[in-house]
């Protein structure tokens, strides 16, 4: 009879090399033959704002069917990659793999939620060892088990996105991406269904990382057949070894799950908190911008960083007295900044009101009166009449804010940040059936275009 099987892994690269979603590849690319996936692997980014990650905070689970003993030459076959391609002589690279069979249990789901937000420690991933159905393993001081765990139990029911990901060959590691650039703007332009793949603002490509990591290019999308037609539409000028396609809570604002108050909030934390803004936004150096904001419990800065670029513009229009939600990351206090916020994404909730105020006119000749000195009311240039009582005009003056949310343009998003592009989709529907995710698969072992 056919068992199923989830499979975590996490923390295998450093920033030396490597890549979770790029061991994950190939442990699906030899495993295909003994099972079957019930999923698109999914990549799961969880706590954006934690210490310990490399880059993104991500992890991947691997979801199959298949016999009692093809799952455990699985499990060995994941075991013996981990410790092949894993980072291991990297001392902040800390791999943990979690196996769960059958259901996921609701524990393990509310364990994935609070990953997505709050910190947890080795020991409290490690408790779920206890549980007949899992089976944690730990390779250096086992961080990676947090991760594991984490993305089995997010079996992305709610809002999720696809990323069409490749891979480069080895040796090409740590140099710059060859690719045709126009050709990403023009699959840009036929795939409405991908998103944040230029940012024509900024005039940058962001489907191409930077970094030394094995991965070519990641496209974005709706669905998993979009994505892989914008790939097609791509020309890669160097060789291209192994492509896949995840299912993945990025951008998704999937990490804003809880308010907290001023006063509970701690370094590290994902948070949504609100208050006034108490002081208005004023540049430091480096071209940040700071406010602080205010409740009933307490008062904290907030800071746009210069690489927000046009959104520390827009949030440096807010004056004392506006009321604010604020998304983003706990920065724990340093020698030359108190407890801060980092702000990624700003809604507006209440606008303070402003006025300006002008001299009234002369009710004989109608010419703008000018003020006759301190206390003493307004006189007329022209006709000299002199008013003792009159008042200024107030003028209300229109802000230049609005009543909704900012947020950094592309180029500084986070992985986990629903960009404007996908405010308004429907997410119903898009999940595929097992038959038709393994027929994919299948075209994506089978060809890199
Ligand atoms: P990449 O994006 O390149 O895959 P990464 O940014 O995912 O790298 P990792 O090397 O995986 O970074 O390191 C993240 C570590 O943090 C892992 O050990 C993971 O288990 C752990 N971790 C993830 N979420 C939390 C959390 N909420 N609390 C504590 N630790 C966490």
């Amino acid at each position: 009879m056919k068992k199923v099987l989830h499979i975590g892994i996490d923390d295998t690269d450093s920033l030396k090399g490597s890549c979770t979603t790029h061991l994950a590849t190939v442990i699906i690319n030899e495993i295909a033959n003994q099972v079957d996936f019930l999923d698109f692997p999914n990549l799961i980014r969880l706590n954006p704002n934690i210490p310990y990650k490399t880059r993104g905070n991500g992890a991947v689970a691997i979801r199959v069917d298949g016999e009692e003993k093809d799952l455990e030459n699985a499990r060995e076959l994941v075991i013996r990659k981990v410790k092949e391609m894993a980072k291991l002589d990297d001392e902040n690279t800390n791999p943990g793999i979690a196996f769960l069979s059958d259901e996921i249990t609701s524990a393990v789901k509310e364990f994935s939620k609070r990953a997505l937000w709050d910190i947890i420690s080795i020991p409290e991933a490690e408790k779920f060892n206890s549980f007949a159905n899992i089976d944690l393993v730990k390779f250096g001081n086992g961080r990676g088990i947090i991760g594991a765990l984490g993305s089995i139990g997010n079996p992305l029911n709610d809002d999720f996105t696809y990323e069409h990901l490749t891979y480069r060959s080895p040796e090409k590691y740590g140099t710059k991406r060859l690719i045709d650039r126009d050709s990403i703007i023009a699959a840009d332009k036929a795939t409405p269904l991908t998103f944040s793949n230029v940012d024509y603002d900024y005039n940058s490509i962001m489907i191409t990382p930077r970094g030394a990591d094995p991965v070519f290019t990641g496209i974005r999308g709706e669905t998993a057949e979009e994505v892989m037609k914008a790939w097609c539409i791509i020309k890669p000028l160097e060789e291209i070894t192994m492509r896949m396609i995840f299912r993945t809570n990025q951008h998704t604002n999937q990490h804003f799950v809880k308010e907290f108050k001023i006063n509970e909030l701690k370094p590290h934390l994902s948070i949504i908190t609100q208050g006034k803004v108490s002081k208005n936004p004023y540049y430091i150096e480096g071209s940040h911008l700071i406010f602080p904001i205010k409740d009933n419990t307490g008062e904290i800065d907030c800071a746009a960083y210069e690489p927000t670029k046009k959104f520390r513009g827009e949030l440096n229009n807010l004056i004392i007295g506006d009321e604010v939600t604020v998304f983003g990351g706990v920065r724990p206090p340093a020698e030359k900044h108190p407890l801060t916020i980092n702000i990624e994404r700003l809604r507006v909730d209440i606008l303070e009101k402003t006025f300006s105020y002008e001299n009234p006119f002369c009710d004989e000749c109608s010419a703008r009166l000018k003020s006759a000195g301190k206390n003493k009311g307004y006189k007329c240039h022209k006709c000299s009449a002199v008013y003792r009582n009159k008042k200024p005009i107030e003028k209300l003056v229109p802000r230049k804010l609005a009543l909704q949310e900012y947020l950094p343009p592309i180029i500084a998003h986070r992985h986990l940040t629903r960009p404007r592009s996908r405010e308004k989709r429907d997410n119903s529907n898009k999940q595929k059936s097992k038959e038709d995710v393994n027929k994919i698969l299948n075209l994506l072992f089978s060809s890199s275009k």
